[in-house]
């Protein structure tokens, strides 16, 4: 048998019906399936009737597969001569360590294909009705990954830069981010939005100014995986997001059980 083949397929945010053509037309001819935490899956048996499915998502602190360890399985499964898939979240080449995975196919002398994905970096915003630029309010946006601490050069670039910024991997270091930004010049009363499980049941949103957004985000215990948007684009944030089960409550308190729009924008328009 010859050498088969990889699909790099990003799957989008996590709602199924947010997953192109594409990459469905590349599941439902696979023969091995290696899939993300945060990708579409509920429908994969369906999707990729003829194919083995792997989980082989990393959780925060659970690293139980190495990266290297997923790489090694996707090239072995297409040496044998079979179609692989491997289904990631979002857009593969957004922080998905996609561009790792497509140089060890290469390596290998395996043909790769990569389907972009709808990335968590726009459309979880707008799950919450938040443009990440609008006209006379940003014209432009920064996607930057919390995963580790921003050093102040980059917590000053930042604050100095204006427009949005979208920090993806955000929740764990939610606290020196809020700190940081102020202690480089940001505005304290700039707006915060923050979109936990975007495209799920469980969307919920918070909004607070810049200063009492770690307060608000410790009281909901805001969970991973989330969002946060950070700039005036944020006021656009919609009463009712186009998603979830949210319901606007602006007298609410923040934290409050079952609650999906958290807001504590002391006296702003909103
Ligand atoms: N490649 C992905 C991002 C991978 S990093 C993409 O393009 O979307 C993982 C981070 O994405 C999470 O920590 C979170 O910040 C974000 N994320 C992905 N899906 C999300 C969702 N449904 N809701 C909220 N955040 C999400």
């Amino acid at each position: 048998m010859g050498t088969g083949e990889v699909t790099l397929i990003g799957g989008g945010p996590g709602a199924a019906d947010l997953m192109t053509v594409r990459a469905r037309d590349a599941l439902a001819v696979a023969d091995v399936v290696f899939y993300d935490r945060l990708a579409p899956t509920d429908g994969l048996r369906e999707w990729a009737p003829a194919a083995e499915l792997y989980d082989v998502g990393k959780r925060p602190g659970h690293h139980r597969i190495t990266q290297e360890n997923i790489q090694q399985r996707m090239v072995a499964a297409a040496l044998d001569g079979r179609r692989v898939v491997r289904l990631k979240g979002g857009d593969p080449f957004v922080f998905g360590r996609g561009s790792e995975e497509v140089a060890a196919c290469r390596e290998a002398g395996i043909p790769v294909t990569v389907v972009p994905g709808i990335s968590s970096a726009i459309a979880v915003p707008a799950a919450a009705g938040i443009p990440v630029t609008a006209r006379n309010v940003s014209k432009s946006f920064t996607v930057i990954s919390g995963h580790d601490p921003l050093s102040e050069r980059e917590l000053a670039g930042l604050a100095a830069l204006g427009g949005t910024a979208v920090i993806l991997m955000g929740v764990g270091t939610l606290g020196h981010t809020m700190a940081g930004l102020q202690r480089q010049g940001m505005m304290s009363d700039t707006p915060v939005g923050v979109v936990e499980h975007g495209f799920t049941e469980d969307q919920r949103v918070l909004i607070a100014p810049l200063a009492e957004m770690l307060g608000v985000a410790a009281a909901a215990r805001l969970r991973s995986p989330a969002v946060l948007i950070i700039g005036d684009v944020v006021r656009l944030a919609a009463a009712d997001p186009c998603s979830g089960e949210a319901s606007s409550d602006s007298d609410s308190s923040p934290g409050a059980a079952g609650e999906r729009v958290i807001r504590a924008m002391a006296g702003a328009v909103l």
